[in-house]
Order: structure tokens, then C-alpha cells, then sequence
């Protein structure tokens, strides 16, 4: 069924207008378009993007939504190299008031209430846990007990750091910024010998990242089910 409403969604695009952009850290922009009062999604669901302002080769990519449904605006967050490629630097022209397009939303990388979950993000990975973050704080609902965030950055330069640290304490998650592979594994260690099978794990970031920790899991005899991917191709 949510395979067919997914379907629907994506042919269905719409405009969305350009309200600001701005640089996160030195190569990550962030993209804030208003919102149509029908538009909603879930945190932790994408839209596939299309630049119309000019033709491009392949004008349409995928992004998180990176804002929770409750803040009223579509932001999407991305990283944009010195050498970008044409649909890259087609955003960086994009000026307030000028239009794209989105369809979707898809998805189904959410959270479920209650069970103990381990999130990881691999650099702009953080991108969906932010919008489930916000939108947990903004529900005022408590994470699944326990709940930590481990956020992996290879340049320390963690995205919204500020953001997150505040709604950490409220909602009751754990967040750890790590900056080595080594780290991450050992702190995944430590929650799969606790709550083993029993947990939720949740890993956002680019293709390679996320199938290497997939295999991390599942050497720890964490099931398929129990594991939930949002693999960031094109990365
Ligand atoms: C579900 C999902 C969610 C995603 N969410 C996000 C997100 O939140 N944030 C995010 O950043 N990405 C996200 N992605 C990945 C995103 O869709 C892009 O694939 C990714 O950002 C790379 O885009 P690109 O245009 O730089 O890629 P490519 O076109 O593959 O380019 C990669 C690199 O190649 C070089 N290059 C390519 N074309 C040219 C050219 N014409 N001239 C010069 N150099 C060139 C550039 O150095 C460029 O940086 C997501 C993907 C999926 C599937």
C-alpha cells in the first residue's frame, strides 16, 4: 500500500520557492523553501528534486527532507565540492524567490516509539535525524528508551551540533560525535551487547557507509529487520 501512495507522491511534483540559502560549513549548503499548506511528510522521509531554472543533463536527485514537517518549511542540506556537478551548481544559483520542484515524499526511515534504537549517522547522513529529532522535540514525546545518536564525521565540522545538543537532553538521547571508524565500532559494540536483537538500528549516510555498517550488524547477529537503511547513492 505504501508502495503505491509512494508512486503517486513522486509523480505528483510541486513548486517549491526559494525563501534563503546558506553554508552550514565550509562545503555544505543548506536550501530553506516554503511549503505548501497540503504538503506534509513524515521525519525521515526524501523528495527527489528537480532544478527547472535551466536544462540540465539529469535535472532531478534525491535529498532528505532535513526539516521535521512542524517547522513549516522544506530544507534540504548537501554537500557541494569546489569542482560541483551541473545540478550541484545549478542550486548554488538558485536566488530567493526563484523555483524548484519536489516530488514525494517517499520513504520509510522512521523510528518506532518505545523500542531502544541506534542511530547512525555518516557525515551528511545526519540530514533525516535532524528532521526526526525536531519533530520528536516539537511532539514533545520521549525517544524509545534507551535512544543514542552516533554522529560520524571524518571533518569534524558536525552539522547542526547546536540543534541537536539541544533536544538531546529533553527527548531523553544520547548523542556522541565521533570522528574515527574505530570510535563508531566500539560504541556500536557496546549497544548491540546490550540490547542485542531486541533494538532498532537506524544508519543514514553514503552507499559504502551504510553497507559497511550493515555488515558490522549483521556479523553481530543483529536480523534484516531489525536494521533500517536510508543508503544515500550518488555518494
Ligand atoms: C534517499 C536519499 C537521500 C539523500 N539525501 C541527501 C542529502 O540529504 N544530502 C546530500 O548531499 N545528498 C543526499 N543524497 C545524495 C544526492 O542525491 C546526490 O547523489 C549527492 O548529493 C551527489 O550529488 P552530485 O550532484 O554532487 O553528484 P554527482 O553528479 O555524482 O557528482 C559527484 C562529483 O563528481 C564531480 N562532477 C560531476 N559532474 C560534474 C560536472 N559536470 N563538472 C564537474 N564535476 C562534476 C563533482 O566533483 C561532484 O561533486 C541522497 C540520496 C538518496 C538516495
Amino acid at each position: 500500500m505504501s508502495f503505491f501512495k509512494d508512486m503517486i507522491s513522486v509523480f505528483r511534483k510541486r513548486e517549491l520557492t526559494l525563501i534563503e540559502s546558506s553554508r552550514e560549513a565550509e562545503d555544505v549548503h543548506t536550501f530553506v523553501f516554503t511549503k505548501d499548506k497540503d504538503l506534509t511528510w513524515t521525519a525521515g522521509q526524501y523528495g527527489l528534486f528537480t532544478i527547472t531554472h535551466k536544462k540540465i543533463k539529469n535535472p532531478t536527485k534525491p535529498f532528505s527532507i532535513a526539516s521535521a514537517p512542524t517547522e513549516d518549511v522544506v530544507k534540504i542540506t548537501t554537500r557541494i565540492s569546489d569542482n560541483p556537478s551541473e545540478f550541484k551548481q545549478a542550486m548554488l544559483e538558485l536566488q530567493p524567490g526563484m523555483k524548484i520542484k519536489m516530488g514525494g515524499p517517499v520513504g520509510t526511515f522512521q523510528l518506532e516509539e518505545g523500542t531502544p534504537s541506534l542511530l547512525v549517522a555518516a557525515g551528511i547522513g545526519i540530514t533525516p535525524f535532524r528532521s526526526i529529532l525536531k519533530e520528536l522535540a516539537a511532539s514533545g514525546k520521549q525517544a524509545g528508551n534507551p535512544t543514542r545518536l552516533l554522529y560520524l564525521d571524518s571533518k569534524p565540522s558536525y552539522l547542526f551540533q547546536d540543534e541537536l545538543n539541544a533536544i538531546a537532553r529533553p527527548a531523553s538521547i544520547q548523542i556522541d560525535f565521533l570522528s574515527s571508524r574505530e570510535e563508531l565500532e566500539q560504541e556500536m559494540v557496546k549497544f548491540i551487547t546490550q540490547h542485542k536483537d531486541q533494538g532498532k538500528y537506524f544508519i543514514a549516510g553514503p552507499k559504502s557507509m551504510v553497507e559497511s555498517i550493515t555488515t558490522l550488524l549483521q556479523n553481530h547477529n543483529i536480523s534484516k529487520k531489525n536494521i533500517k537503511k536510508d543508503a544515500f547513492f550518488g555518494l
